[in-house]
Protein backbone atom coordinates (compact mmCIF):
# COMPACT_ATOMS: atom_id res chain seq x y z
CA UNK A 1 0.00 0.00 0.00
CA UNK A 2 1.45 3.90 -1.00
CA UNK A 3 2.33 5.53 1.89
CA UNK A 4 -0.19 8.25 2.91
CA UNK A 5 0.42 12.11 1.62
CA UNK A 6 -0.05 14.74 4.16
CA UNK A 7 -1.60 17.49 2.21
CA UNK A 8 -1.78 20.56 4.36
CA UNK A 9 -5.88 21.71 3.56
CA UNK A 10 -4.93 25.89 2.81
CA UNK A 11 -8.04 27.09 3.33
CA UNK A 12 -8.69 24.94 6.51
CA UNK A 13 -9.68 27.57 8.73
CA UNK A 14 -13.87 27.43 8.33
CA UNK A 15 -15.08 30.13 10.60
CA UNK A 16 -18.28 30.90 8.83
CA UNK A 17 -20.64 30.33 11.59
CA UNK A 18 -18.57 28.20 13.76
CA UNK A 19 -17.53 29.20 17.42
CA UNK A 20 -14.48 28.01 17.33
CA UNK A 21 -12.12 27.62 14.12
CA UNK A 22 -9.73 24.48 13.27
CA UNK A 23 -7.54 23.42 10.96
CA UNK A 24 -7.54 19.94 9.19
CA UNK A 25 -5.37 17.89 7.63
CA UNK A 26 -6.19 15.98 4.87
CA UNK A 27 -4.50 12.71 4.27
CA UNK A 28 -4.55 10.60 0.90
CA UNK A 29 -4.44 7.32 0.26
CA UNK A 30 -5.75 4.43 -1.35
CA UNK A 31 -8.93 4.03 0.65
CA UNK A 32 -12.34 4.70 -1.27
CA UNK A 33 -14.61 7.08 1.06
CA UNK A 34 -13.82 10.05 2.80
CA UNK A 35 -13.78 10.06 6.95
CA UNK A 36 -12.68 12.39 9.70
CA UNK A 37 -10.71 11.50 12.89
CA UNK A 38 -10.06 13.50 15.81
CA UNK A 39 -7.75 13.36 18.43
CA UNK A 40 -5.73 15.83 20.03
CA UNK A 41 -7.35 18.51 18.83
CA UNK A 42 -6.05 17.57 15.46
CA UNK A 43 -8.40 17.22 12.85
CA UNK A 44 -7.49 14.85 10.17
CA UNK A 45 -9.88 14.26 7.04
CA UNK A 46 -8.88 10.64 5.61
CA UNK A 47 -10.02 10.73 1.58
CA UNK A 48 -9.10 8.98 -1.36
CA UNK A 49 -6.07 10.20 -3.92
CA UNK A 50 -8.71 11.54 -6.18
CA UNK A 51 -11.29 13.22 -4.28
CA UNK A 52 -11.02 17.15 -5.22
CA UNK A 53 -10.65 19.78 -3.00
CA UNK A 54 -14.27 20.65 -3.55
CA UNK A 55 -15.26 17.45 -2.04
CA UNK A 56 -13.19 17.38 0.87
CA UNK A 57 -14.61 21.06 1.83
CA UNK A 58 -17.82 20.16 1.75
CA UNK A 59 -17.40 17.33 3.56
CA UNK A 60 -15.77 18.62 5.92
CA UNK A 61 -18.44 21.52 6.05
CA UNK A 62 -21.28 19.25 6.21
CA UNK A 63 -19.78 17.48 9.40
CA UNK A 64 -18.85 20.93 11.03
CA UNK A 65 -21.20 20.34 14.42
CA UNK A 66 -20.24 16.75 15.05
CA UNK A 67 -16.36 18.45 14.45
CA UNK A 68 -17.41 21.43 16.74
CA UNK A 69 -18.99 18.67 19.86
CA UNK A 70 -16.57 16.45 19.35
CA UNK A 71 -13.72 19.17 19.88
CA UNK A 72 -15.87 20.48 22.83
CA UNK A 73 -15.63 16.73 24.23
CA UNK A 74 -11.91 16.95 24.13
CA UNK A 75 -11.36 20.44 25.86
CA UNK A 76 -14.08 19.22 28.61
CA UNK A 77 -12.09 15.78 28.95
CA UNK A 78 -8.46 17.38 29.30
CA UNK A 79 -9.94 20.00 32.21
CA UNK A 80 -11.01 16.77 33.86
CA UNK A 81 -8.02 15.09 33.54
CA UNK A 82 -6.95 14.01 37.27
CA UNK A 83 -3.98 16.21 38.70
CA UNK A 84 -2.73 14.92 42.34
CA UNK A 85 -2.47 18.22 43.72
CA UNK A 86 -4.33 20.73 46.64
CA UNK A 87 -8.14 21.15 46.41
CA UNK A 88 -8.04 19.41 42.86
CA UNK A 89 -11.34 17.18 42.12
CA UNK A 90 -10.79 13.56 42.06
CA UNK A 91 -13.73 10.96 40.99
CA UNK A 92 -13.20 8.02 43.22
CA UNK A 93 -15.81 5.23 43.40
CA UNK A 94 -18.05 7.80 40.86
CA UNK A 95 -18.11 10.53 43.92
CA UNK A 96 -16.12 13.71 43.43
CA UNK A 97 -14.22 14.12 45.98
CA UNK A 98 -11.57 17.36 47.22
CA UNK A 99 -8.00 16.36 47.73
CA UNK A 100 -6.87 17.81 50.65
CA UNK A 101 -3.09 17.53 51.70
CA UNK A 102 -2.07 16.96 55.18
CA UNK A 103 1.12 16.82 57.53
CA UNK A 104 1.41 13.61 59.48
CA UNK A 105 4.50 11.63 60.09
CA UNK A 106 2.23 8.78 58.82
CA UNK A 107 2.15 8.11 55.22
CA UNK A 108 -1.56 7.13 54.21
CA UNK A 109 -4.61 8.01 52.26
CA UNK A 110 -8.02 8.97 54.11
CA UNK A 111 -11.39 9.55 52.61
CA UNK A 112 -13.78 11.32 55.06
CA UNK A 113 -17.24 12.45 53.73
CA UNK A 114 -16.59 14.57 50.26
CA UNK A 115 -12.29 14.57 50.75
CA UNK A 116 -9.49 12.37 49.73
CA UNK A 117 -6.76 13.36 52.17
CA UNK A 118 -3.77 12.71 51.16
CA UNK A 119 -1.85 12.79 54.51
CA UNK A 120 2.32 12.86 54.90
CA UNK A 121 5.81 14.63 55.61
CA UNK A 122 6.42 17.68 54.32
CA UNK A 123 4.16 17.05 51.27
CA UNK A 124 4.66 17.66 48.36
CA UNK A 125 2.91 17.34 44.20
CA UNK A 126 5.15 14.88 43.51
CA UNK A 127 5.40 13.10 46.62
CA UNK A 128 1.85 12.87 46.98
CA UNK A 129 1.27 11.31 43.54
CA UNK A 130 3.91 8.58 45.03
CA UNK A 131 1.60 7.83 47.58
CA UNK A 132 -1.75 7.98 45.86
CA UNK A 133 -0.10 5.03 43.18
CA UNK A 134 0.76 3.21 45.87
CA UNK A 135 -2.07 3.41 47.72
CA UNK A 136 -3.87 2.53 44.57
CA UNK A 137 -1.22 -0.77 43.61
CA UNK A 138 -1.51 -2.03 47.07
CA UNK A 139 -5.60 -1.70 46.87
CA UNK A 140 -5.29 -3.66 43.40
CA UNK A 141 -3.16 -6.58 44.47
CA UNK A 142 -5.28 -6.77 47.61
CA UNK A 143 -8.31 -7.10 45.45
CA UNK A 144 -7.98 -7.85 41.84
CA UNK A 145 -5.70 -10.88 42.08
CA UNK A 146 -7.28 -12.94 44.48
CA UNK A 147 -10.92 -12.13 42.79
CA UNK A 148 -9.97 -13.26 39.26
CA UNK A 149 -8.03 -16.04 40.47
CA UNK A 150 -11.17 -16.88 42.10
CA UNK A 151 -13.46 -16.49 39.07
CA UNK A 152 -10.78 -18.52 36.94
CA UNK A 153 -11.20 -20.93 39.67
CA UNK A 154 -15.03 -20.75 39.17
CA UNK A 155 -14.77 -21.32 35.35
CA UNK A 156 -12.38 -23.97 35.23
CA UNK A 157 -9.60 -22.39 33.90
CA UNK A 158 -7.22 -21.25 36.70
CA UNK A 159 -4.44 -23.29 35.50
CA UNK A 160 -4.57 -21.43 32.18
CA UNK A 161 -2.91 -18.33 33.98
CA UNK A 162 0.51 -17.94 33.83
CA UNK A 163 0.69 -14.58 35.23
CA UNK A 164 -1.25 -11.78 36.68
CA UNK A 165 0.48 -8.36 36.38
CA UNK A 166 -0.83 -4.51 37.72
CA UNK A 167 0.80 -1.91 35.46
CA UNK A 168 -0.43 1.57 34.70
CA UNK A 169 -0.67 1.60 30.78
CA UNK A 170 -1.71 4.68 28.54
CA UNK A 171 -4.39 3.65 27.07
CA UNK A 172 -5.95 0.13 28.20
CA UNK A 173 -7.47 -1.48 31.91
CA UNK A 174 -6.87 -5.10 31.05
CA UNK A 175 -5.07 -7.52 28.72
CA UNK A 176 -5.10 -11.62 28.25
CA UNK A 177 -2.81 -13.29 26.12
CA UNK A 178 -3.31 -17.24 24.98
CA UNK A 179 -0.27 -18.06 26.93
CA UNK A 180 -1.97 -16.49 29.93
CA UNK A 181 -0.57 -13.30 30.90
CA UNK A 182 -3.25 -11.27 32.28
CA UNK A 183 -2.53 -7.71 33.03
CA UNK A 184 -4.64 -5.24 34.76
CA UNK A 185 -4.32 -1.29 35.07
CA UNK A 186 -4.38 -0.71 38.98
CA UNK A 187 -6.02 2.92 37.80
CA UNK A 188 -8.92 1.49 37.83
CA UNK A 189 -8.97 0.80 41.74
CA UNK A 190 -10.01 4.28 41.45
CA UNK A 191 -13.56 3.01 39.94
CA UNK A 192 -16.31 1.67 41.89
CA UNK A 193 -16.44 -2.03 42.47
CA UNK A 194 -18.63 -3.07 40.03
CA UNK A 195 -16.65 -1.66 37.23
CA UNK A 196 -13.79 -3.19 38.85
CA UNK A 197 -15.53 -6.65 38.81
CA UNK A 198 -16.71 -6.06 34.86
CA UNK A 199 -12.98 -5.44 34.11
CA UNK A 200 -11.00 -8.66 36.57
CA UNK A 201 -14.55 -10.73 34.26
CA UNK A 202 -13.33 -9.21 30.99
CA UNK A 203 -10.00 -10.64 31.10
CA UNK A 204 -10.96 -13.73 32.65
CA UNK A 205 -13.30 -14.78 30.52
CA UNK A 206 -10.61 -14.21 27.48
CA UNK A 207 -9.12 -17.71 28.95
CA UNK A 208 -12.21 -19.62 27.77
CA UNK A 209 -13.02 -17.29 24.17
CA UNK A 210 -9.64 -15.52 22.92
CA UNK A 211 -12.02 -12.79 20.86
CA UNK A 212 -14.81 -10.33 21.27
CA UNK A 213 -17.46 -12.93 19.56
CA UNK A 214 -21.07 -13.42 20.60
CA UNK A 215 -20.30 -16.55 22.59
CA UNK A 216 -17.73 -13.82 24.91
CA UNK A 217 -19.88 -11.66 25.09
CA UNK A 218 -22.37 -14.34 26.64
CA UNK A 219 -19.99 -15.65 29.11
CA UNK A 220 -19.71 -12.20 30.51
CA UNK A 221 -23.35 -11.57 31.02
CA UNK A 222 -23.43 -14.53 32.72
CA UNK A 223 -21.35 -13.72 35.38
CA UNK A 224 -22.04 -9.42 35.09
CA UNK A 225 -25.27 -9.08 33.93
CA UNK A 226 -24.77 -5.29 33.76
CA UNK A 227 -22.00 -5.12 31.31
CA UNK A 228 -23.03 -3.27 29.18
CA UNK A 229 -24.27 -0.60 31.62
CA UNK A 230 -20.32 -0.46 33.04
CA UNK A 231 -19.14 -0.36 29.84
CA UNK A 232 -20.50 2.84 29.18
CA UNK A 233 -19.60 4.36 32.41
CA UNK A 234 -16.07 3.81 31.80
CA UNK A 235 -16.63 5.39 28.39
CA UNK A 236 -18.24 8.40 30.04
CA UNK A 237 -15.69 8.81 32.79
CA UNK A 238 -12.45 6.33 32.37
CA UNK A 239 -10.73 9.90 31.11
CA UNK A 240 -10.68 10.86 34.85
CA UNK A 241 -8.53 8.29 36.20
CA UNK A 242 -5.09 8.91 34.28
CA UNK A 243 -2.44 10.86 35.60
ZN1 LIG B 1 -11.25 -7.95 25.58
Amino acid sequence: MSKPKIVPLNSGNLTTQSPQSFTCEVLRSSRKTLALYISHKQVEVRCPHRASRAEVQNFVNSNQQWIQNRLQEESVRFQESLRIEKGARILYRARELTIEFREGRKQRILINGDRFIIQGHKLNAAKARVQVEDFLIDKASEYIIPRARGLARYLGVDRKIREIKLRKTKSKWGHCTSAGMIQYNWLIMLAPYSIIDYMITHEICHLIHMDHSKRYWNLVESICPNYAHYVDWLKEHEHRFWF
